[in-house]
């Protein structure tokens, strides 16, 4: 068998495959069609890291097939890429990143070009940050705000642009098109689900339609970041930014927006300076 056929792509990627070994941190809802879309863009070195089986909740939005209920989620992610690019390498670590000794995790850096974050821990996001500004890796991050009302896409290029905790402590100072906290905030109904039924874990979930466009600006975003290292004249160049906010609504409106900015290393960052 032979891999993906990527010369279609050559118009826009300059080359037939992209070279760029990616890690993957996080297969969920987001990070699943994330690492599917750089697949089937050209990408073929992965190393992905999920410590989380599919569970029936998940088929609302994960890309997992029914069967694959109780599989880890590196297992699907591994089975599909062979499924369409028999000659992809894949490495998988059905893990949790903080149980992984730090020597290890300081190895798999190394070998990487880029982090994909796409954890739901936001202490998860922290350590990656942590780990990629310490070993000059670029990363991207992508997160989907609360109920699905937009999201955020992080680029992270080493010396050059803000980290993770630069964004979060600007992302306070400034509205833009980001929401406040009373958007973010429980409503009542949420309150009465968290309370009266006593689910400690329920979050008001988006639409799979949401994530599906923070995922594909993620995608795109990390895409743009390996073209520019890899391809020379001829292929898609990066984001003209390295932070996109995107809101999709405004209370039950539809309400389209995308903004971009570039994330200044801020001077009293305790992450990255
Ligand atoms: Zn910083």
């Amino acid at each position: 068998m032979t891999g993906l056929r990527f010369e279609r792509l050559e118009h826009l990627l300059g080359v037939p495959a992209l070279k760029s070994s990616v890690l993957i941190v996080g297969l969920g809802s987001g990070g699943f069609p994330v690492f599917q879309q750089l697949a089937q863009s050209g990408v073929s070195n992965f190393i992905l890291i999920d410590p989380d089986r599919l569970d029936e909740l998940n088929l609302l939005k994960h890309p997992g097939w029914r069967r694959d209920i109780g599989r880890l989620k590196v297992e699907i992610a591994s089975e599909w890429l062979f499924d369409r690019n028999p000659s992809a390498r894949v490495e998988t670590l059905a893990e949790d990143l903080f149980n992984l000794a730090p020597k290890r995790v300081s190895a798999i850096m190394h070998r990487v070009q880029i982090v994909v974050s796409a954890t739901d821990s936001n202490a998860a996001r922290h350590y990656i940050n942590e780990l990629c500004i310490a070993s000059r890796t670029p990363m991207t991050v992508g997160s989907v705000f609360r109920g699905g009302i937009g999201g955020s896409v992080l680029i992270y290029r080493p010396g050059i642009s803000g980290c993770y905790a630069c964004m979060e402590s600007l992302a306070e100072r400034m509205d833009a098109s980001l929401p406040n906290d009373a958007e973010l905030a429980l409503t009542g109904d949420e309150e009465q689900m968290v309370y009266g039924r006593r689910l400690t874990n329920y979050a008001a979930s988006g639409l799979i339609s949401d994530i599906a466009l923070v995922s594909g600006l993620h995608a795109q975003a990390t895409l743009g970041e390996i073209l520019a290292h890899e391809v020379a004249e001829g292929s898609l160049g990066r984001f003209n930014g390295t932070w996109a906010a995107m809101r999709i609504r405004a209370g039950q409106d539809w309400a389209w927006n995308l903004s971009l900015f570039d994330l200044p290393q801020l001077d009293d960052c305790l992450a990255c300076q």
